[in-house]
């Protein structure tokens, strides 16, 4: 098994090899890993640009792995993907992540939460009645749920996403483009689906006070989704200057380092106690 270290942690990282024997034995235990729930979600904070407050949290998944230690998503993520375990998976995340949603809005300060879809669960029909049943059963009104679908997703599935997307809209849940400004959405397919939020990925943002094309890049992101009436999220803010701006450029929200990493519930509740005591 190769392990390769991260911030002194074991990271496990099996080959890309689609017939390595570590995968098969992978998708077994993540099998495993949802039954004995030792999947779990980090929270990262969506930063309002204007007034410096925390308008929501994204949900990230990570596998608390008894013996390769903390496993990433992108080392599972996929394999989900491929082989249909994704459905389950989703699921189990939005039902984590909403009853966290839950305990927020009981401790009397509500945040919207943010959950990823694969590209796949865009093609699962019945995933939109799962997900408003699942908001009804943790009793979590649906303008408290956003779900963050990459650009190539939609672009793969552009029927399903449409139909699902617009199930969702109507019932009030929040929509974003993920990895915004990587993929091919045209203009008529953004004009068209009914999403809140372009998320600019992070590929521009981090280097957008040093490379000056970046920075007009995030710019021209910012003015499209203006125009469009959509709120603009920047991820992967690490510095202050990134922070200033991307507020000087009318950009609603930030995410990233700079404010917080992605934190495990009770660290993240710690953060957020402190950010309110200041
Ligand atoms: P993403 O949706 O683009 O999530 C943002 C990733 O950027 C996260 O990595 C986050 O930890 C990282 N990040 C946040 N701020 C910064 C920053 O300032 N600098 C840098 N360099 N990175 C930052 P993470 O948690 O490893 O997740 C990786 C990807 O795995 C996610 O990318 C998402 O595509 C996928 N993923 C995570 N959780 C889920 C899930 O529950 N379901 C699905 N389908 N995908 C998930
Ligand atoms: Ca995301
Ligand atoms: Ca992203
Ligand atoms: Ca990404």
């Amino acid at each position: 098994v190769a392990k390769a270290r991260n911030r002194g942690v074991a990271v496990y990282d099996p080959s890309e090899d689609a017939h390595d024997p570590d995968r098969l034995a992978l998708l077994t235990e993540l099998r495993r890993a949802m039954d004995q729930r030792e999947l779990v979600l980090h929270y990262q904070p969506k930063i309002s640009l204007a007034s410096g407050e925390v308008c929501g949290v994204e949900a990230l998944v990570r596998w608390e792995h008894p013996q390769r230690g903390m496993v990433p998503p992108d080392k599972f993520i996929p394999l989900a993907e491929h082989t249909g375990l994704i459905g389950p998976l989703t699921r189990y995340v939005l039902d984590l992540a909403l009853s966290q949603a839950h305990r927020w809005a009981d401790m009397g300060h509500p945040l919207q939460i943010a959950v990823n879809l694969a590209a796949r669960n865009l093609a699962d029909p019945d995933l939109a009645d799962d997900v408003l049943t699942m908001l009804e059963t943790h009793q979590v009104p649906a303008h408290l749920l956003c779900l963050e679908l990459t650009e190539s997703a939609i672009t793969t599935e552009p029927e399903n996403a449409l139909r699902l997307l617009t199930r969702l809209r109507a019932a009030g849940v929040s929509l974003a483009v993920d990895d915004f400004g990587t993929g091919y959405t045209s203009l008529g397919q953004l004009k068209n689906l009914p999403i809140t939020e372009l998320k600019i990925d992070r590929s521009f943002v981090g280097t957008m006070t040093t490379e000056r094309s970046n920075g007009l890049i995030v710019r021209s992101i910012v003015d499209l989704a203006r125009n469009l009436g959509l709120t603009t999220v920047a991820e992967g803010v690490e510095d202050a200057e990134t922070f200033t701006a991307l507020a000087s450029n009318g950009c609603a929200v930030a995410q990233g380092y700079h404010m917080s990493r992605p934190l495990p519930p009770n660290a993240f509740d710690r953060w957020y106690a402190d950010t309110r005591a200041v």
